[in-house]
């Protein structure tokens, strides 16, 4: 199968990943004399760090997704396919997808990052990742189908299991995870629930170093733990996780968690093409750039966003995997190559830290500006504002703003919809079923 592009006089920029680094270039490039191809797996941006209020039912995916080519259909240069890229060929400047194959004078690489369970067979086996909106449904999905089991049983362990819900990684999405959690237990299972006990609902965080949120300040680490231990999340520092079964957590200290929903936010690791050259490769599987975003040892191969490691004096272990970073590579990847076309030079990336925030629940963030640090009802408000003002297209933008002024008001999460996905084999949703 072919991708189909018209072969034109000018040079062709192919685009690997329609996430924060690749959709922001594309946008940065429209009208800039380059034939441009963005190539995706999803026919849709996402804006992962909005994943987890999918996953808690505080938003619907539609309003944290976006259809690539309602973006990009105005431009006659641009072109989107929906395609798995398994490698490039740097020889022969072509990548190789399951749409065929496709030419490239130029190839960004913005792929991104995928789930890490550090080589743990149980890990993945028995954890729900949340890296793609998909998984954030599924994870939405069980959390209400355990309520209605739960509903169903007597016996009070059974209940707990089903209820009870460990996350792995105290970083930002384990933290929100957690608040969110928190909230549904002493907002939405009183209501929705009357006959569940909901004090039996434990939620557990597990971090397997002294503080919660790594990146940030010792004082966001602290503000973020005391609001979480007066939520009522069990907060276990300085604990790993050794195994996960069906139904436990086992951590090296030997205690057992019991519980049937265990949610994996402990880490990400890059999502490399193969082909490139060796040495192009870290030991962390990340593409090493040099200054200007360009892959070590080739002319026309750049890498930009969570999957390249681009090491700098602050960052020696490479840039951190933020969408501030992948966005910033952006944009001065467009520069580079708008620059190159008039053979004009530029100064290699330097990557301006913008500051960080979490957020934990109703009216409760942290925020880290420089050594500035905010907490509370004001790091909230901005937590929410950026947010929005990030989010891609207007009606997202409306749509969140109302769903969390709606939330904020009833201390409600509007869509607890159990909505399985359709299967012609024997899915009880299925017509094909029931006409049998
Ligand atoms: C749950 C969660 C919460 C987060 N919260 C925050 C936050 O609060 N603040 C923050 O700054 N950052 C946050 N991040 C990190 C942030 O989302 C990433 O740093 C950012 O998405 C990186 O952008 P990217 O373009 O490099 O990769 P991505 O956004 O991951 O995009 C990669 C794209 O490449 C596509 N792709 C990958 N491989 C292939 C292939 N082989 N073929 C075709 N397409 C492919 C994918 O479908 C995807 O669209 C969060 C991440 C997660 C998972």
């Amino acid at each position: 199968m072919p991708f189909n592009v018209p072969e034109v006089p000018e040079k062709r920029v192919v685009i690997v990943g329609a996430g924060f680094a690749g959709f922001t270039l594309v946008n940065k490039l429209r009208g800039s004399g380059y034939q441009v191809v963005l190539v995706d797996r999803n026919n849709y941006h996402q804006f992962q760090p909005l994943f987890y209020q999918v996953a808690m039912s505080g938003l619907e995916p539609s309003s944290i997704c976006f259809p690539l080519r309602k973006n990009f259909r105005s431009d006659p240069r641009l072109f989107v396919r929906v395609a798995e890229v398994h490698s490039v060929d740097p020889l022969q400047k072509q990548i190789h997808s399951d749409i065929g194959i496709l030419n490239y004078d130029i190839l960004v690489i913005a792929s991104g990052a995928s789930t890490n369970y550090y080589g743990n067979r149980s890990f993945a086996l028995h954890s729900i990742p949340l890296k793609s909106v998909s998984e954030a449904l599924y994870l939405r999905n069980r959390i209400l189908e355990d309520f209605e089991r739960a509903v169903l049983v007597r016996e009070e362990s059974t209940q707990d299991l089903l209820m009870d819900v460990v996350i792995v990684g105290g970083g930002p999405t384990g933290v929100e995870l957690a608040g969110s959690l928190a909230e549904m237990k002493r907002h939405i299972v009183p209501k929705d629930y009357p006959d569940l006990n909901a004090a039996n609902m434990d939620v557990h965080l597990i971090q397997n170093t002294g503080r919660l949120l790594n990146g940030m300040s010792e004082n966001s680490s602290r503000v973020a733990l005391e609001y979480l231990k007066e939520m009522g999340v069990h907060v276990h520092l300085n604990a790993m996780v050794e195994r996960i079964e069906s139904d436990s957590v086992i951590l090296n200290s030997g205690r057992v968690i019991p519980t049937r929903k265990v949610i994996w936010a402990a880490g990400v690791k890059a999502a490399p093409l193969p082909g490139l050259p060796e040495k192009a490769y870290n030991r962390d599987n990340r593409i090493i750039v040099d200054p200007y975003c360009r892959v070590a040892g080739t002319t026309d191969i750049f890498c930009i966003g969570d999957v390249s490691y681009f090491p700098s004096p602050k960052y020696p272990n490479g840039l951190p995997g933020l969408a501030p970073v992948a966005m910033q590579q952006a944009r001065y990847l467009a520069k580079l190559l708008m620059r190159q076309m008039s053979n004009r030079k530029i100064s290699p990336f330097n990557y301006l830290d913008k500051g960080q925030m979490a957020t934990i629940g109703r009216s409760k963030a942290v925020l880290d500006f420089g050594r500035f640090h905010l907490s509370g009802f004001f790091a909230w408000m901005v937590w929410l504002f950026i947010h929005i003002y990030y989010l891609v297209g207007v009606r997202n933008r409306i749509v969140v703003f109302i769903n969390w002024v709606w939330s904020y008001l009833f201390y409600d999460q509007a869509l607890r919809l159990n909505i399985k996905p359709y299967s012609p084999e024997g899915h009880p949703n299925s017509s094909k079923k029931s006409n049998d």
